[in-house]
């Protein structure tokens, strides 16, 4: 019988019912449980402390409970020689498209200009901007990030999506590379950030690429706040260069009380929530894993550690 050890923080016993329920034939243990550190094979893990994989000798696999892991490819006890496999979806892109579409229809219906007339009780309209006409720049066409570009494409916006591939998908252009990028920030009036925090996309949206959004556009950013300057991208605010930005991610979370993007009348601010990991179809996800593992077959969503995603 296999062991998993689940360290899923303040949900770990939601997790190991989930688990006692899906894959009876497999012995699941809270990290709080004593057990014999040798004979782990799985562990499901969102931020177990310093040294934990350190013991577990005979790992083999970890999965995360999420779809970001460069936590996880930064630490030190856990051997590249163990497969680190993230969730691939399992919900979460859903809850990204209704994310990113509540913040281009901020920018389309004007929803910031209206909010500060209604603090000054000011009835003033402004010229309608048709869908056709807001063009939609999604970064990231992965798991979640095509599924975004191709909701928004669906909806009827002129979607680009920017990878290191090509891709195809229904409705979206898709391009690639760095030239690629500079001359889609040009032409795009929202720009939606669904990377993963790699060495190459941190810090990606620099002070020079957020200028060349185009003028009075608007910035989602829902996948890890240290791929954007943030400071950059206030004084592009406040110059009124781009006209606002809902931001659910940021270099430190929770957002310091003192930082000067919870003020400001054109940003929009959640708490890390753009997506959450739902239990129940990740542990479906895992599961169907463990099988494909015992039965000798490859596991989906294994990260490369070469490129970091
Ligand atoms: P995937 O790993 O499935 O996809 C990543 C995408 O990014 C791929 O299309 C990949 O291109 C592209 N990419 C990676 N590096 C580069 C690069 N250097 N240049 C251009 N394109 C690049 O990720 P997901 O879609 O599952 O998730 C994306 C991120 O969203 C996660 O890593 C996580 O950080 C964030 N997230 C945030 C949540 C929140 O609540 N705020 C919740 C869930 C996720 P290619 O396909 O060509 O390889």
């Amino acid at each position: 019988m296999s062991t998993l050890v689940v360290h899923a923080g303040e949900k770990t016993a939601e997790w190991k019912a989930l688990f006692n329920a899906a894959a009876p034939d497999l012995r699941v243990l809270a990290w709080d449980e004593p057990f014999d550190p040798a004979r782990v094979d799985y562990v499901v893990a969102s931020r177990p402390p310093e040294d934990f994989f350190a013991p577990l000798t005979h790992l083999k696999a970890v999965f995360a409970t999420a779809a970001g892991i460069e936590r996880f490819l930064a630490r030190a006890d856990l051997p590249a020689s163990v497969p680190l496999v993230r969730l691939s979806d399992a919900g979460m892109a859903e809850q990204m498209s209704e994310y990113a579409l509540y913040g281009v229809l901020q920018y389309q219906r004007r929803m910031n200009t209206y909010a500060a007339q209604q603090r000054t009780a000011e009835w003033r309209t402004h010229p309608p901007r048709a869908r056709a006409d807001v063009r939609v720049s999604v970064l990231g066409l992965g798991a979640i990030g095509g599924v975004v570009a191709a909701s928004l494409a669906a909806f009827g916006y002129p979607v680009t999506g920017w990878s290191r591939s090509v891709k195809n998908l229904p409705g979206v252009n898709s391009v690639a590379g760095d030239g690629a990028l500079t001359a889609l920030l040009a032409r795009t009036d929202v720009l939606v950030n669904v990377l993963p925090s790699t060495s190459e996309t941190r810090g990606l949206l620099s002070a020079e690429r957020l200028a060349l959004i185009a003028k009075g556009g608007y910035v989602v950013n829902c996948s890890r706040g240290d791929q954007l300057d943030a400071d950059a991208l206030l004084g592009l605010l406040n110059s009124g260069h781009l006209s606002g930005a809902l931001l659910d991610v940021f270099a430190i979370e929770p957002l310091p009380p003192s930082n000067p993007l919870w003020a400001h009348p054109n940003v929009s601010i959640t708490p890390h929530v753009a997506a959450i990991t739902l239990p129940g179809p990740s542990v479906e996800q895992i599961v169907a894993n463990i099988r494909r593992l015992e039965a000798g077959e490859a596991m989906q969503g294994v990260v490369a550690r070469d490129r970091a995603y």
